[in-house]
């Protein structure tokens, strides 16, 4: 499979490039930016033959199967769309657009001209997050009650830009993280949020967006879910709990890019350590997506769960703007 980044990031340099080179037979062969110089230099850097400023130039090269989209917020809407009609398959980063109408707009399109369309949410194919998921589909702590996801953290200096204050980028702690924890929470009660209520608050970061914030949802099967995301907490470390009737798992340092962290399930027979894969989370991703396009699978989140996630961080913001209760809009997904 050969590809196109769109987006000269830190996601991509970081990570994603990796684990698009890790899969059997894919190559990138060209990078999207807006600052030719920037674009020379990510080429560069990271091996890519081509690189450019006109999206219609790099999607018109038939070569190209498929194409990572991770710009700021913003762009990915008009980005995934020219990509689709291009007829590429689209990774598409978190969130995948700034209104809930785009997100549902890309996806549909996707469907309609037979392509996969993925959103890259990373920690449900974690080892840690598989895990916990085995616990709770396969009955190990009875009937869920609630989930509490703390992922409150210290944004690190080199990413405090557009996310701290450009809220015309798609900046804010809600956007960033909460639609992450919306993912996390799905995949795991196999069950969409009804409602939210929230407060946001600027804690030192934010300049003009939130800089933090909390939430609780209530579940169609009556389990109650509470989250606390952040940009401003050097200390207090992220996790993750579900507590059921039958026992409680305490996920910790779970909610990271790593496959690190630790999990503990305390029941009737006490406290047992749970063993996880210590794979790496993007290279599974990229697994899953390949084998999408080649017809043997299926993503790890795809263009619906991205559409969801992004409808549940919108409803938090709106209700921690309103001070109301937000019943949550999935636009038909
Ligand atoms: P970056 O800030 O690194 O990149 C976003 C855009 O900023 C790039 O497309 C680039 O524009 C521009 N840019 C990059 N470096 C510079 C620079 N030095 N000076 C000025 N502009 C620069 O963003 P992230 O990689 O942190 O995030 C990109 C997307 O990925 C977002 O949608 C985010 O939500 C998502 N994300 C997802 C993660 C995940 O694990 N799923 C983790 C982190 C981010 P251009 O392309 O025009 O050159």
């Amino acid at each position: 499979m050969r590809w196109a980044l769109i987006g000269a990031s830190r996601i991509a340099s970081g990570h994603v490039i990796d684990a698009i080179r890790a899969q059997n037979g894919s190559e990138i062969q060209s990078v999207l930016s807006s600052d030719v110089a920037r674009g020379e230099r990510f080429a560069r850097e990271n091996g890519i033959p081509d690189s450019g400023t006109d999206l219609g130039r790099i999607l018109a090269d038939e070569s190209i199967d498929a194409v990572y989209i991770s710009t700021t917020n913003e762009k990915h809407h008009p980005q995934a769309m020219a990509a689709i009609a291009a007829g590429k398959h689209v990774l598409c980063e978190k969130p995948l657009a700034m209104t809930l109408d785009d997100a549902v707009e890309m996806v549909r399109a996707a469907d309609e001209q037979g392509l996969v369309f993925a959103t890259n949410h990373h920690l449900r194919n974690a080892g840690s997050h598989l895990a916990i998921r085995d616990l709770i589909v396969s009955g190990r702590i009875g009937t869920v009650l609630s989930a509490r996801v703390f992922h409150a953290v210290n944004l690190p200096e080199h990413l405090r830009g557009w996310r701290i204050n450009d809220a015309g980028a798609g900046g804010g702690v809600i956007p960033d993280i909460t639609v992450h924890d919306a993912d996390t929470i799905r995949f795991h009660l196999e069950e969409d949020p009804v409602d939210v209520v929230a407060k946001a608050a600027t804690s030192g970061m934010g300049e003009g967006v939130e800089d933090s914030v909390m939430s609780v949802w209530s579940m169609p099967s009556g389990a109650m879910v509470q989250t606390h995301e952040s940009f401003t907490h050097r200390f207090a470390g992220t996790g993750i709990e579900f507590h059921g009737t039958n026992g409680s798992i305490f996920a910790r340092n779970v909610m990271t890019q790593q496959p690190v962290g630790a999990i503990r399930l305390v029941d009737a027979d006490g406290e047992t350590e749970i063993p996880f894969d210590d794979h790496d989370l993007y290279k599974r991703s990229l697994r899953l997506f390949g084998a999408a396009v080649a017809g043997t699978g299926r993503p790890a989140a795809d263009g619906a769960d991205g559409v969801k996630s992004l409808a549940v961080a919108l409803a938090v913001r709106e209700a921690a703007q309103s001070g109301k209760a937000v019943r949550i809009d999935y636009g038909g997904f």
